[in-house]
């Protein structure tokens, strides 16, 4: 493998920026003297320059394979194919791929079965139901301008004629500059999400359907600063809308592969775009029978029956995959997320456990750890993994901003104090989260209250 590695980089460096390139060539001489560390930070410099430069993202993916972080090269070499699948760079990492993760996800795009080529089972809702729009009118979509800047309404707007594109032929996705008129309603808002929704940090979506099951309204609403104070690019935006959209349209669930645009977890500051399950995954919801739609003489009684056996399927999927990836940590955790996002906290528990019996490092699911605890009204717990989390990665923002509301929330003060004291030395510009400073004000009023 690792001969293969040395013998095509150099073929596929094409065109990037001057700077860039300088980067590049530096990062070569400096991987050529296996010092890989220096390396993939020189690397990561001419990505940051280019985000495409694909040439310097696969030198990095190997770094990554030589410094023994697989998964992060394997994470690395999936970006890369998705970014541009039919390039040089995308063959060469599926090539490692295979090599590194024979068990992997990287089957569908060559495997002839279908059982992965979507994650329809995973769009349906907690309790087993089809969401969709109406196909046989077109879906109208309103981007609220307020809030924020016309280059991120663009943004937006882009992501919609992604899905647009998607469902042609299936089904009509239109622009509107009414929100009367609208089926979707996208807005900005300049406050940050509760954080200990684990995903979704950036964006929300609420599908409102009335009781006896008509769809009335979608509402997406995009947060234009993160939870520490930054604002988004627009890119992220971008990423975020695309994403949000595809719940909107009626994908309820997450997929378990890291490819598509519905993985449940992102943090990518290029542009993504909807990968071929995706738009599968879109298209089968759209011609199969709805349960819950805004026609009212649909076939969704039909659809009910199914229900049961489509929420068996998302489990049954999720214990196939584990039991063909055992130690997969990414296996576990998929299960975990359909078992959490069931409401099956217990089961939810129980798989989070094994994820950091695996990696011990996890500090997202230790996180996640937390969060299943506070659901169950268990403070005690909640707190024990909030606190790993932050031991962790002490300093993360979010992961304190939990757990400081759990001391607050049982009374611990003084323990709540220390853990933001911790804070600011590590991260001084975390006194500017907004959260963080609520928090701050109100333990300094309960010491002038006491004295
Ligand atoms: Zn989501």
């Amino acid at each position: 493998m690792k001969k293969i590695f040395l013998a095509l980089i150099i073929s596929f460096a094409f065109a990037v920026c001057s700077f860039g390139s300088t980067y590049f060539q530096q990062g070569v001489s400096l991987f050529n003297k296996k010092n890989y560390q220096a390396a993939r930070a020189t690397f990561s410099k001419a990505i940051d320059i280019n985000n495409y430069d694909l040439s310097s993202r696969y030198y990095y993916a190997v770094c990554c394979v030589r410094l023994g972080e697989k998964e992060r090269a394997i994470s690395e070499f999936h970006t890369i194919i998705r970014m541009d699948p039919d390039s040089y760079a995308a063959s060469m990492s599926k090539k490692a791929l295979i090599s590194l993760d024979p068990n992997g996800f990287y089957r569908p795009v060559n495997s002839s079965s279908s059982q992965y080529d979507s994650y329809i089972n995973n769009a349906v809702t907690s309790n087993g139901m089809y969401v969709r729009w109406d196909r046989t009118k077109p879906i109208r979509v309103y981007v609220d301008p307020a809030n924020t800047t016309i280059e991120n309404t663009n943004e937006v707007k882009q992501a919609v004629k992604q899905w647009a594109k998607a469902l042609k032929g299936t089904a009509d996705v239109i622009l509107v500059y009414s929100k009367q008129s609208a089926d979707i309603v996208v807005v900005f808002s300049r406050k940050t999400f509760e954080i200990t929704k684990t995903h979704h940090t950036l964006g929300t979506t609420l599908p409102q359907y009335t009781s006896n099951r008509l769809l009335r309204l979608s509402k997406v609403e995009l947060s234009t600063m993160s939870p520490s104070g930054k604002v988004y690019s627009p890119v992220f935006i971008y990423n975020t809308a695309l994403h949000e959209l595809g719940h909107a349209l009626g994908i309820w669930g997450h997929s378990q592969n890291k490819s598509d645009i519905m993985y449940a977890y992102a943090d990518e500051n290029y542009r993504r775009s909807l990968s071929a399950r995706d738009i599968r995954t879109i298209k089968l919801l759209y011609q199969n029978p709805a349960n819950i739609t805004n026609t009212s003489n649909t076939s969704a009684n039909v659809a009910t029956k199914l229900n049961k056996k489509r929420i068996n399927t998302k489990v049954e999927e999720a214990l196939n995959y584990l039991k063909k990836n055992p130690t997969s940590v990414n296996a576990h955790k998929h299960l975990g997320s359909v078992y959490m996002g069931m409401g099956d906290y217990d089961n939810a528990i129980i798989v989070y456990k094994r994820v950091i019996i695996l990696n011990p490092k996890d500090d997202q699911s230790y996180f996640i750890l937390g969060y299943l605890y506070f659901k169950k009204k268990d403070t005690q717990n909640a707190i024990v993994y909030y606190k790993k989390a932050v031991d962790l990665k002490p300093a993360k923002v979010e992961y304190t901003v939990v757990l400081v509301e759990r001391y607050i929330s049982a009374k611990r003060y003084n323990e709540a104090r220390a853990a933001l004291e911790n804070l600011y030395r590590l991260n001084p510009d975390a006194k500017k989260n907004p959260m963080i400073a609520r928090f701050q004000v109100f333990l300094d009023f309960v010491t002038i209250f006491k004295k």
